[in-house]
């Protein structure tokens, strides 16, 4: 469109007195019609021929020497084209504003939407080009900064929060276009002929940058606790107590209680940030599953004896292979199996069952029947720090980062976790391992079907 119009200009800037031979052309119908006027008159009217000849010369003389008027018409059709091309953006402009990864919006210097990209036409179903920005963009801060873009004409970028549906962030880089003029020249300043706005969802970013710091503030909370109490304990042994005998005793025993509980939140921290270091690469060796579900029983089995409780395993014969790290599923099974000791000791027994997953794979299914977790618990059970009730946990010498560790280790395995649970009913942890299609090939330990 673009193109065009430049044609068009450079067609509408050169009419003007054209050349002898060239208005000859413009005039020709006139000189023929006048040629077959005079030869009438010659054959009818016995006019000498030499005298018709003679006014045919006078006449194309005439209009050799007569100058031409300028018409007016083709540089009116030029800006109309101009102020076409400052209404609607030209392909090239389209193109590039759909090559980019975020919505766009093209809008003209009135405010009305000219242009949105696929992604904007994606995310913002109401929006149609001829409507005001305002119908589409609401947020008073964008339309403020979209007015001094249009006013100043120097490009602003902003960032906004929005309440509802969810709480989510957003930037925008508003950018003005002027379009060159005719005769090529680039234009800056007031008024452009278009504002571009291209939005970035921050949301994402901001989630994580919260989670960053909620997690350095719980961490730092949960080792301040052990840490106060260490310090009242070594004051009042260095102070008071010094020659109690037994109160010492006591208290040693105390510190070394809190020790191990800082040494537990120091380990699973650390253990935590080097899963998070390697979440996007999928372990590339094959474990035995049912090998490392044993292992991780027989090393239970002390504190299952403590709890008064059993452990039953159901598991198929033969090795069951899954794409896997020993160490991280030992630590996956370790802290289901743990849980289900700790929180679900009432119910006396637990069922451990490696079983054909849904719709393939394999599953590790970790039964209780304990008090079982109320559903608006649920979701949140694989945040950091997140317990049902810290004093229950804490007196089971739990840290609140087992289950994250646990969602961390299988976003890596790209495996699933299921938790089902009635309150009163106990609960069911289920970790489903995708299809293994080089255990396959191997031939070993594969559900039937
Ligand atoms: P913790 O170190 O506190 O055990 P986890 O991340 O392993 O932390 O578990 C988070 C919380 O989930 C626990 O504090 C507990 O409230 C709840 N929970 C986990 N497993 C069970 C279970 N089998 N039965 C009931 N509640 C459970």
């Amino acid at each position: 469109m673009a193109d065009n119009t430049e044609a068009t200009d450079s067609l509408s800037s050169t009419a003007g007195p054209t050349s002898p031979l060239g208005r000859l052309r413009d005039l020709r119908w006139v000189l023929l019609v006048a040629l077959a006027a005079g030869a009438l008159a010659a054959l009818t009217y016995d006019v000498p021929p030499a005298a018709v000849a003679g006014a045919l010369v006078l006449l194309v003389g005439v209009a050799l020497i007569t100058p031409r008027r300028a018409t007016p018409v083709p540089s009116i059709a030029a800006d109309e084209q101009r102020n076409q091309r400052r209404m609607w953006p030209g392909t090239g402009m389209k193109v590039t504003v759909d090559a980019l990864p975020m919505p766009c919006f093209l809008v003209d210097g009135r405010g009305i939407t000219r242009y949105v990209n696929a992604v904007a036409r994606t995310r913002y179903a109401a929006v149609r080009p001829g409507d005001p920005v305002s119908f589409s963009l609401r947020a008073p801060s964008l339309l403020e900064a979209f007015d001094r873009v249009r006013t100043h004409g120097t490009a602003e970028r902003i960032e906004w929060a929005e309440k509802v549906p969810t709480e989510s962030w957003f930037e925008a880089s508003i950018a003005p276009i002027h379009l060159p003029a005719a005769n090529g020249s680039a234009k800056s300043g007031a008024n452009p002929d278009f504002i571009l706005v291209a939005i970035r969802d921050l949301t994402e970013q901001r989630r994580l940058e919260r989670m960053r710091t909620d997690f350095v503030a719980n961490a730092s909370h949960e080792l301040r606790t052990p840490l106060a109490s260490l310090t009242g304990f070594i004051e009042t042994l260095q102070g008071p107590a010094r020659d109690d005998a037994v109160a010492r005793e006591r208290f040693l025993a105390i510190m070394l209680d809190q020790a191990n509980r800082m040494r537990r939140l120091i380990d699973d921290i650390l253990s935590l940030s080097r899963i998070e270091l390697r979440a996007h690469v999928r372990p590339d060796t094959y474990v035995d599953l049912a090998e490392i579900v044993r292992h991780t029983i027989d090393a239970l089995s002390p504190l299952a004896r403590d709890m008064d409780l059993d452990i039953a395993l159901e598991a198929p014969a033969g090795e069951i292979l899954v794409q896997g790290d020993r160490d991280e599923l030992i630590q996956v099974a370790e802290n289901l199996i743990e849980n289900a000791l700790k929180y679900g000791s009432t119910g006396k027994r637990i069922e451990v069952a490696i079983e054909p997953g849904r719709p393939s794979g394999w599953c590790l299914a970790v039964r209780d029947y304990g008090e079982g977790i109320a559903p608006e618990h649920l979701p949140r059970l694989t945040e950091r720090f997140y317990r049902v009730d810290v004093a229950s946990s804490r007196s089971m010498k739990g840290t609140g980062l087992g289950l994250a560790i646990v969602k961390h280790i299988l976003t890596r395995h790209r495996a699933r976790l299921d938790i089902d649970s009635k309150p009163g009913e106990g609960a069911r942890f289920a970790v489903t391992f995708p299809d293994q299609g080089a255990a396959a090939d191997r031939g070993a330990g594969r559900p039937a079907g």
